[in-house]
């Protein structure tokens, strides 16, 4: 089994990553970002209490996180499944907290991976990013186009911009990251266990380089 944490700054291309991945290794996608969106959608208890904390690009309180988080791993774990967590860990309290459950469950992440890109291309990719109001499918109308601009190709379902992708949310995300995600990056280079991947390629690009990192690392779990 196979759990790996997957960072970088919105707009990289984490979540396409994060799909492919999944499916090459039969992975979990952990999305705290998808399983946030999903509750705003259901309008449930939860997706009100952290709509408007979405809407501006800040950070959801980390006991709400955890516990969404929380439900997912154990659900991994009963299928046997690895786990790709993207968008979690997002802060240091959040590395700590899932090291620690990770541990109580017998496991931990194998593979720690950036993905790196300047905020001038983040900003060009997020204003042209759709997603579909039904499944959440990502779209990008320059890189990552549905056939028509406002349909989902997978269900039919209407795309929509995301009003986090506004720009004073692309700022404010981007602030967060800098400022909350970046000193877990500093931890596990301390560490010497992070890998970095240039996200300003194209997607098959990235993705055979990931590929390796985990292949490689994978080859070695077991073995002591
Ligand atoms: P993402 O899809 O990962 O860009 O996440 C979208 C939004 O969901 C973020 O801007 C936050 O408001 C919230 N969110 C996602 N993951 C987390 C997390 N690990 N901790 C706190 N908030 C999160």
């Amino acid at each position: 089994m196979l759990n790996v944490a997957l960072f970088g700054p919105p707009g990289c291309g984490k979540g396409t990553q994060a799909e492919l991945l999944c499916q090459h290794f039969r992975l979990l996608h952990l999305s705290t970002g998808e399983l946030l969106r999903a509750e705003r959608r259901e309008a449930s208890e939860l997706g009100r209490r952290v709509d408007a904390i979405m809407k501006e690009g800040e950070l959801v309180p980390d006991d709400i996180v955890g516990e969404l988080v929380r439900k997912e791993v154990r659900r991994a774990l009963n299928e046997n499944l690895g786990v790709l967590f993207d968008g979690y860990p997002r802060n240091l309290s959040q590395l700590e907290a899932l090291e620690s459950l990770l541990g109580e469950l017998e496991t931990e992440i194998h593979c720690y991976v950036s993905l790196e890109i300047s905020d001038e291309k983040v900003i060009g990719r997020l204003t042209s990013r759709r997603t579909c109001s039904d499944c959440g499918k990502v779209y990008n109308l320059i890189w990552h186009k549905p056939r028509r601009d406002d349909t989902c190709d997978n269900c039919s379902g209407e795309l929509y911009q995301r009003s986090d992708d506004r720009p004073e949310a692309i700022a404010r995300r981007l602030e967060e990251y800098h400022g909350q995600t970046s000193p877990i990056m500093d931890e596990l280079n301390t560490r010497s266990v992070l890998h970095h991947v240039s996200a300003e390629r194209s997607i098959a690009e990235i993705q055979d380089d990931l590929v390796d990192i985990l292949e490689a690392r994978k080859a070695t779990i077991g073995q002591g």
